[in-house]
């Protein structure tokens, strides 16, 4: 029988191997290559320059991670931005948050929007919910140009290409002018086990622009290593406990219990804090 097979190079010296049933869509993008496949474990994914940024099987614990620990933090979050996140999936769980007026998603390459909403409809769809905008642009210069936010989320690709700035110090600060006074950031991090200089450079980075600064961890199967790191930035010490009237559902793995126990860190991880 033959077998077709998608390898992600993860790491120098590690890949993830995917069976794939059909390949959907394949095209260079003005930012990057982009391909739509659909895989016997994981359901259809998406890849950007090589690497897996969402399937439809692992796709709710990035995104409930993402997007509900921030926004049970932020005591009442109502304008909210997400760079990056072109799929749709973090915006779809940022509107099962009442308080939430708007949420805009700044998204560099179109062709992302438009491939999300032809095959990924049950994260895309979202992306025409009347409190979803849209602004396909850097989100670099975006944030420079806009004031009280309540949550930025960084929903970005690795730090390489149009990513790079996502990751620098100069971005955290131009988002921590961005929002209002009881602002919360949260950006992916990546792996603890094979890219913990980029968590360093995050906490680093963002210790420049918040007073508080925390990494919380998740396990998502098809990213480097499976377990994967987010850094979050307030301006306010957080919450001891998240209050049950903030409740957010439905959820698959997000709960108020999973979110506390994010934030416990193993030996390992909190080193890398140091
Ligand atoms: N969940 C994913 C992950 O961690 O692998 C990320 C998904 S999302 C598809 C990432 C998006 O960030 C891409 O579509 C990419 O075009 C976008 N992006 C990269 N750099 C950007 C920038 N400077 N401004 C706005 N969007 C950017």
């Amino acid at each position: 029988m033959l077998e077709v097979w998608f390898t992600e190079q993860q790491a120098a010296s590690v890949r993830l191997g995917l069976r794939v049933d059909a390949i959907l869509a394949k095209e260079k993008t003005p930012y990057q290559e982009l391909v739509v496949a659909d895989t016997a474990a994981y359901g259809r994914m998406l890849v950007l320059d090589g690497a897996v940024q969402t399937t439809m099987t692992d796709e709710f614990v990035y995104h409930e991670m993402l997007t509900h620990v921030p926004l049970t933090i932020h005591p009442n979050p109502r304008q909210v931005a997400i760079i990056g996140g072109g799929d749709g999936g973090a915006v779809r769980e940022v509107l099962k948050h009442a308080s939430v007026d708007a949420v805009h998603l700044i998204e560099i390459d179109q062709r992302v929007v438009e491939i999300a909403r032809h095959y990924f409809p049950a994260l895309s769809e979202s992306l025409s919910h009347r409190k979803a905008h849209v602004h396909f642009t850097d989100g670099i210069q975006w944030i420079r140009q806009v004031r009280n936010l309540d949550v930025v989320m960084v929903d970005s690709t690795d730090p390489v290409g149009p990513a790079v700035g996502l990751f620098q110090p100069e971005f955290y600060r131009s988002v921590a002018e961005a929002l209002g006074p009881e602002g919360v950031m949260v950006a992916q991090s990546e792996s603890p086990f094979l890219q913990p200089n980029v968590i360093q450079t995050v906490v680093r980075g963002m210790r420049t622009a918040f007073p508080v600064v925390r990494l919380y961890l998740a396990a998502v199967p098809t990213y480097p290593s499976g377990l994967w790191s987010f850094t979050l930035g307030a301006k306010h010490s957080l919450p001891g406990s998240i209050d049950a009237k903030r409740a957010v559902t439905p959820t698959r793995y997000w709960t108020p219990a999973v979110h506390a126990a994010a934030f416990v860190l193993p030996r390992f991880v909190e080193d890398l804090l140091a």
